[in-house]
């Protein structure tokens, strides 16, 4: 049996993400220090586990709600009133799923219909336009630029919108480039989804990582966009929870129920040690995250100043933990510049290209590692630069 025939057309479609790659060959090396991991190097905090522990101890190991434990539910919503003043209905506008990547999945699958075009500002996280297709949808890429921080605006969508696009999907902070959206910029996106009646995707899953005076601003907070919004989020980067699996969506309940109709006959519901530990992530796990965004701005800091003194241009990032500076000074493409850094200098970043066609001349940097390792890097690095 040949089973490449047998497989679908749109998995056939569809690539294996372009970070693997670089982590499959790290994986064969010695002495490999890694800036391409996209995830926290804390353990989760130890009251959060230890929830779970208790959890497990008086015996809950059941499923729960399809859409998650009403509590946790509550939590997120009061949450998310206490923070943005933005009111969700716990029973009816929230979702509890399996990470922001299962969000992702549902919510797409919840609104598209074949054909519907779905517009998505990159440099982006690499799901966005894989889920699109494989929801039935068109992923159309909208290009950013490094001299404006890679924000996308209004003037950048008005070029590839169409009378087939359904959802503008945005993710800020942003992966890879750390580009945080002032509120002014936020609402004259909102104002283009209005103009062209799109539902808005918004993934904010490192909506607590911003550092400096960068405050984040929810996007349906902003006026009259709660109607059109469906808000991602989950508990992986700002509580290094990233193996329990754990996220959610907000969003009117039409939606939510769509979502919801998908999520029982796939998932049935997210694991109930991990919603146990995130309810005591939001209820008492505040402390900890601070603490841990300190750090994370600390090693920003560190890792700005190492690139840019070695020569290499980039922006401050203000936000999630990557930095993306431009290479294209070395002459080398983002594929080679990563491959030859990791070759000859046993250092793991991502190339640009990656998160989309506009990363080329870009890689991306993560800062979610020790001081230690982010010196030694830098160093070798700047090793290799000075070497080409
Ligand atoms: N969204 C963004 C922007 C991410 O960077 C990631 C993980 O790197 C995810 C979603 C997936 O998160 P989760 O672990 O909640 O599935």
């Amino acid at each position: 049996m040949i089973w490449q025939d047998y497989l679908s057309n749109t998995v056939q479609a569809t690539k294996h993400s372009g970070i693997r790659r670089f982590f499959d060959i790290a994986s064969t090396m010695d002495d490999v220090i890694s800036l391409g991991i996209g995830e926290p190097d804390f353990v989760t905090p130890w009251s959060i586990r230890e929830s779970c522990v208790y959890g497990l101890e008086r015996g809950y190991t059941s499923y729960t709600s399809n859409k998650g434990m009403f509590e946790l539910r509550h939590a997120i919503t009061h949450m998310y009133e206490k923070k943005f003043n933005v009111k969700y209905n716990p029973e009816t506008d929230a979702i509890v799923t399996v990470g922001v990547s299962e969000a992702v999945d549902l919510a797409m699958r919840a609104v598209i219909n074949p054909g519907d075009e779905v517009l998505i500002p990159e440099p982006c996280y690499v799901s966005y336009a894989a889920c699109a297709t494989l929801a039935g949808g068109k992923a159309v890429a909208v290009p950013t630029s490094f001299a404006n921080e890679f924000k996308v605006t209004p003037e950048d969508l008005e070029k590839y919108v169409t009378n087939k696009t359904k959802v503008l999907l945005i993710g800020y902070p942003n992966n890879p480039t750390g580009t945080v959206l002032e509120k002014n910029e936020l609402l004259a996106l909102a104002d283009f989804a209005k103009k062209h009646d799109l539902i808005v995707m918004s993934d904010e899953i490192y909506g607590d990582l911003t550092y400096g005076d960068k405050e984040h601003v929810c996007f349906s907070s902003l006026p009259d966009m709660q109607e059109r919004t469906i808000l991602l989020n989950g508990f992986s980067k700002a509580y290094a929870m990233t193996g329990w699996r754990l996220g959610y969506a907000l969003a009117p309940e039409p939606v939510i129920d769509a979502m919801n109709k998908i999520h029982q006959y796939s998932m049935i519901c997210a694991p109930i040690t991990a919603q146990i530990a995130g309810l005591e992530a939001i209820r008492n796990g505040e402390k900890h995250m601070k603490k841990m965004v300190a750090e994370y701005d600390r090693r920003r800091r560190l890792i700005y100043e190492g690139f840019t003194s070695m020569g290499l241009k980039c922006f401050e990032p203000k936000g999630a933990f990557y930095i993306f500076p431009n290479i294209s000074s070395t002459g080398l493409t983002s594929e080679e510049f990563a491959e030859q850094l990791l070759m000859r200098q046993h250092v793991a970043v991502i190339p640009g290209t990656a998160f989309g066609k506009c990363g080329e001349g870009f890689i991306r940097a993560s800062y979610a590692t020790s001081v230690d390792n982010i010196s030694a890097a830098l160093a070798r690095i700047k090793n290799f630069v000075e070497h080409l």
